[in-house]
């Protein structure tokens, strides 16, 4: 048996669902639609934005880390091959919460537990496979989740699976309700072709999008999308915050209305790493400490993103609810928060809950508060009364 061969079986044997292979060549298609994106403003600005004018490219577009980003020897010089796995994460979603009167945020299915950490250490066991039957001859390098390297024009040419026009990878068995994970090493390994597959004449995810994020087919506006704005601190546009929902973290709305999607039925576990369940109570969240933050998603990617942008996702989750319960805790917060897209969002949630106390708060903070930007939020939330 081939020595590709022996390390798909291995991965199979260690629970990952599809293991193929490709060459380390660089991505310059992907390249150049990357650039596009920047350029079109599709992209957060400190993605590929150059801090320092390093960039040909008028709107100082990082052109350096693109470049870089598309070709696996940036990452190991004498890359040969890179094994492309995926791994399914639809689970059976069960509520932990003790009291259920709660109120609620949604967590992405994605997010649940954190499946990249257990596809990181699979791939660790891969590389340990390589290296002991080379004899420790060939450097691996292990990729899950890694930021700097383009993983799904890599899953695309090793026929993991096959964009979708939600710019998703959706593979055959477990549609797009998969992580991605990469091992890139020196190791010449016989590679795989890619499937020929496509959405045929399906557009279902671009009339479903909340945001209409999807620009068109593949081209995804990262700006607009839930996904995207819920890691970052950013003031949410008005129009979106009246689509926010309940959700904390996240979105999946493109993939759960997607047709490939709904023949896979989720598996019955409980994620080992970073597990948080499918819904969060909100309320303690809004004044959480950093230390607090850290202890409660430790492990879960949560923990890697702003406390900040988790407390106005939480803030936006409440208003959109609208339950009277929340409006104590949300006046709290905008008057004592110290940052301003915190207590702006805070002030929307408030307006969107409405009643006299949310309404007699806003107005006294409006009083005293210096902060441009949260005094035209307080502005716009009392216009909701
Ligand atoms: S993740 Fe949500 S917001 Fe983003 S493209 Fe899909 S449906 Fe739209
Ligand atoms: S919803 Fe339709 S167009 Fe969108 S990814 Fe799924 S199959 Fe493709």
């Amino acid at each position: 048996m081939s020595l590709a061969s022996q390390i798909k079986v291995l991965g199979e044997e260690i629970g990952l669902n599809i293991v193929r292979i490709t060459n380390a060549e660089s991505f310059p298609e992907a390249e150049k639609q990357i650039i596009e994106s920047a350029e079109k403003g599709y992209i957060p600005e400190n993605d590929y934005h150059a801090f320092k004018n390093i960039s040909e490219k008028p709107n100082n577009i990082n052109l350096n880390k693109i470049s870089k980003r598309c070709n696996p020897k940036s990452i190991l010089k004498r890359a040969k091959s890179i094994v492309s796995v995926a791994q399914c994460y639809l689970i059976e979603e069960t509520e932990d919460i003790q009291d259920k009167n709660q109120l609620l945020g949604r967590i992405a299915k994605y997010d649940i537990g954190n499946f990249y950490y257990d596809v990181k250490l699979k791939l660790k066991r891969i590389i340990n496979y390589i290296n002991q039957e080379t004899d420790f001859k060939y450097k691996s390098k292990n990729k899950s989740n890694y930021v700097s390297l383009v993983e799904k024009p890599i899953a695309q040419r090793a026929g993991v699976g096959w964009y979708g026009k939600n710019g998703i990878i959706i593979t055959e068995k477990f549609g797009s309700w998969v992580v991605l994970g990469e091992v890139i090493t020196e190791l010449e390994l016989e590679t795989d072709k890619p499937l020929h597959r496509d959405c045929g004449d399906c557009t279902i995810c671009i009339d479903s999008c909340p945001t209409k994020a999807i620009i068109s087919p593949y081209v995804i506006d990262r700006t607009k999308c839930f996904q995207f704005i819920s890691e970052r601190v950013m003031k949410v546009p008005l129009a979106f915050r009246e689509k926010w929902e309940d959700r904390l973290y996240g979105c999946t709305t493109c993939q759960e209305i997607c047709p490939q999607n709904h023949k896979v039925k989720p598996k019955k576990y409980k994620p080992e790493y970073g597990y948080i369940g499918s819904r969060i109570p909100l309320i303690p969240l809004l004044q959480i400490s950093e230390e607090e933050f850290q202890n409660y998603f430790a492990y879960n990617q949560i923990a890697m993103r702003p406390r900040e942008a988790i407390k106005r996702n939480a803030a936006l989750a409440l208003g959109s609810i609208g339950d009277p319960r929340a409006v104590v805790p949300l006046i709290k917060v905008l008057q004592e928060d110290s940052n301003s897209i915190v207590k702006g969002h805070t002030a929307w949630a408030l307006g969107k809950i409405g009643g006299e106390k949310a309404k007699f708060a806003l107005e006294k903070v409006l009083k005293s508060e210096e902060d441009r930007e949260v005094r035209e939020e307080i502005i716009n939330a009392l216009k909701m009364f």
